[in-house]
């Protein structure tokens, strides 16, 4: 039995991950400052996984309950999902952004150090291959950014890599994520923001509800079939079991590496609107608006290394994706 600590595990992505560890058998402590979740997603990763976590509710700004998390058990490893993600935020509070996933991430790291912690799975994401990379994606390929939430992944990419090369015994798996959507099919988990979405796809759910009265499709004018941009969505629940892949990835393996967990196909604004509609039987009303600033036209992975080296590919389809939120936005949360 291993012990793993999950930060963020609350969050959307982390408590997926949870419940995948849990039903495999791992012991699980998530540390979560729940600015960004609920303390009732334990009761509802309980539910689903027969099993619960336990949760320290701390903040990774505070390095002594960081280390005090680290001095109450021992951690076989850490799955650090925890940081603020919102890419236009970013941009407005650009030291808050850096403060709170740098400063955050450094004590994380110093607390592993200082108890013996050697191997780390890290939320990474498409966002470092920054502006200029054609796709797919392929991990060799430069990395950059276009706004702070970007650079603080290249930035802890980086830290990763160099902690790695100085500490040869140490681990660090860095999961370059997509576009994580869908749900918990339990309908029990899902991607529940606080007030309007900025995603695609809890824009869409929430519109299908009729809790928004339309969707703003971003532009229809790009150089793609069908003039709107390209993403490569896949299922959080796939993503979730990329993270148990890493682990055993890192139980025989040393130093810092990089995965793309994707599907390897680009989906547009356009098909995804109307692979929900046909999927649920529900309308969604949109109107074509301006393009979004910052947006890229496309972009989807190369998913071979992660396909090879850990063994895990993507299995569930869009019309699973589509199924799974809209079962998570009907059921009726406490
Ligand atoms: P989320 O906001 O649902 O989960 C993040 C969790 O971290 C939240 O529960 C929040 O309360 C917690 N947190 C934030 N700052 C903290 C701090 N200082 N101390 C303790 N807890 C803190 O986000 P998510 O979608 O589950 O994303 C998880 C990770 O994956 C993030 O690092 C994100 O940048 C990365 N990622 C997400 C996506 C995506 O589309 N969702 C894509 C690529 C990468
Ligand atoms: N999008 C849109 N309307 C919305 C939200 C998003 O048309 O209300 C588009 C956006 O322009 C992008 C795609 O949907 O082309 C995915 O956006 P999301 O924010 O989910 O992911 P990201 O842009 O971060 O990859």
């Amino acid at each position: 039995m291993e012990h793993i600590l999950v930060t963020g595990g609350t969050g959307f992505i982390g408590s997926h991950t949870v419940v995948e560890l849990l039903r495999s058998g791992y012991d699980v402590t998530i540390l979560d400052n729940l600015s960004n979740s609920e303390a009732s997603v334990v009761d509802a990763i309980e539910q689903i996984a027969g099993r619960r976590p336990a949760l320290i509710v701390a903040d990774l700004l505070d390095a002594a309950a960081v280390n005090a998390a680290f001095d109450g058990a021992h951690f076989d490893g850490v799955i650090h999902f925890a940081g603020l993600k919102a890419v236009g935020e970013s941009v407005q509070k650009p030291w808050w952004y850096y403060h709170n996933n740098l400063t955050g991430s450094l004590n994380l790291f110093d607390a592993m150090a200082k108890h013996g912690c050697k191997t780390i799975v890290f939320s990474s994401s498409a966002t470092v291959y920054g502006p200029d990379n054609p796709s797919p994606y392929v991990e060799t390929m430069s990395t950059s950014a276009t706004n702070p939430y970007g650079w603080t992944k290249v930035m802890i990419e980086r830290i990763l890599t160099d902690y790695t090369a100085a500490h040869p015994d140490f681990c660090a798996v860095l999961l370059r994520y997509f576009n994580p959507i869908g749900a918990h099919p339990s309908g029990l988990l899902g991607d529940d923001p606080n007030g309007i979405p900025n995603n695609l796809m809890p824009y869409v759910a929430r519109v299908a509800a009729g809790q928004l009265p339309k969707l703003t499709v971003f532009g229809d004018d790009y150089d793609t079939p069908d003039g709107t941009c390209l993403r490569d969505y896949l299922h959080v629940v796939d993503l979730a079991k990329g993270h148990l892949s890493a682990l055993e990835y890192a139980k025989d393996h040393t130093g810092a590496e990089a995965f793309n967990l994707g599907t390897g196909n680009g989906i547009s604004v356009l098909e995804l609107i109307n692979a929900f509609m046909k999927e649920n039987h529900i309308d969604v009303p949109y109107v074509i608006g301006p393009r979004r600033d910052g947006d890229l036209p496309g972009f989807w992975a190369n998913a071979d290394k992660a396909k090879e080296v850990l063994g895990w590919t993507a299995k569930l389809d869009v019309n699973d994706m589509c199924r799974d939120a809209w079962t998570f936005i009907q059921t009726p949360k406490d």
